[in-house]
């Protein structure tokens, strides 16, 4: 088990290392590039977590922005909920001197659930922890071939490794920082979801799944993946006589309270569905954008027409909140939004 941990650790250095959060670390930065991580991409993060530490640099200067500064600074991240967590966590930690060490005062501090405190403990204090998110809950529930339940007890079962005696001093050894680091790494990269590439897998030697070929068959799911639904928005892009683009403001019953967007109808979907206006408007003729919310997967369409046009598909639009706003002066708007204005090249 130790010469695959040491290889792990060595390939993670080699290949990863240089990520920007795995700089000049303080628990802060910890705090925020974790709390940033979840439920998105590396890719996302990495152009937007530098700028944000620019504008927020200290706990302080974070505890006491505005909601629209923080807003700002999150936008392209989605789901704002974890900036308000991460707010609500510097709120706190201003009011005390240090960041706890144990798992169980982390989790006091207002916004730091379970997984943010074992990723603080581990990857901040370099303390022996496993943050047990969704990529070590698959790595090593194949490297041990541990078939718990993922919804039913699977983090218990994987936290018991930390007092397993070999596994703890492997810990120690190598650091838990870089441990837990790089099984976020191989997750991410190597021990994917679907066709997870063994052969190069630097675990490989005493992979128990890899040895009995059950990687796909963990972790064991009991819940049945979520059977996703066909949107068909249509996205208005309409401009007044300035070159002001047209946005309504999201109300707190809808997706992304708060954010600004283009005016958007539904294309004949569920009555039920309520998040916007149907429309009996044909699905156009052109490539959609693809996005995601929910248990809906998305098509975009993109709509050029003059705002008077757009004021008779919706008609409700003039009870709303709604405004022109220059390009270079938008509010905080979707992520839809912004990837529809960047793929037209209307902004980037
Ligand atoms: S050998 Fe395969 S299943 Fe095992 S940890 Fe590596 S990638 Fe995952």
């Amino acid at each position: 088990m130790k010469s695959d941990f040491k290889e792990l650790v060595s390939w993670s250095d080699s290949e990863y290392s240089s990520l920007p959060w795995r700089h000049n670390r303080t628990l802060y930065t910890t705090l925020v590039s974790e709390i940033m991580l979840q439920q998105t991409t590396v890719g996302t993060v990495l152009p937007k977590f530098q700028s944000f530490l620019d504008k927020f640099p200290t706990i302080e200067s974070l505890a006491s922005s505005t909601d629209e500064d923080l807003r700002e600074a999150w936008q392209g991240l989605g789901y704002y909920r974890r900036a308000v967590n991460l707010l609500k966590a510097c709120k706190d930690l201003q009011s005390t001197d240090s960041f706890p060490e144990d798992e169980t005062e982390l989790q006091k501090i207002t916004g730091i659930g379970p997984y943010t405190a074992s990723a603080i403990r581990a990857i901040g204090h370099d303390l022996p922890a496993l943050a047990v998110d969704g990529n070590l809950k698959r790595v090593l529930s194949r490297y041990l071939e541990d078939f718990t339940p993922y919804e039913k007890g699977l983090d218990d079962s994987l936290r018991k490794l930390l007092t397993n005696k070999e596994f703890s001093k492997i810990l120690t050894q190598l650091g838990p920082r870089k441990v837990n680091e790089a099984l976020m790494d191989l997750g991410r990269v190597i021990c994917r979801v679907k066709n997870p590439l063994c052969l190069t897998c630097p675990l490989k030697p005493n992979c128990k799944a890899y040895k009995n070929a059950t990687q796909e068959k963990l972790p064991v799911r009991t819940k049945k993946a979520q059977k996703l639904i066909d949107l068909n928005l249509i996205r208005f892009i309409s401009f007044n006589e300035q070159d002001e683009i047209l946005l309504y403001k999201k109300n707190d019953k809808e997706w992304l309270a708060d954010q600004w967007e283009l005016p958007t109808v539904a294309i004949n979907p569920e009555d039920s569905f309520k998040q916007y206006p149907h429309t009996q408007l044909k699905i156009p003729n052109s490539t959609p954008l693809k996005t995601g919310i929910t248990k809906y997967r998305i098509y975009n369409y993109a709509v050029k027409h003059e705002p008077a046009v757009v004021h008779k598909e919706i008609p409700k639009l003039a009870e709303r909140e709604h405004r022109f706003f220059r390009l270079e002066n938008l509010p905080h708007i979707s992520t839809a939004t912004v990837k529809i204005l960047k793929k037209l090249k209307i902004h980037e």
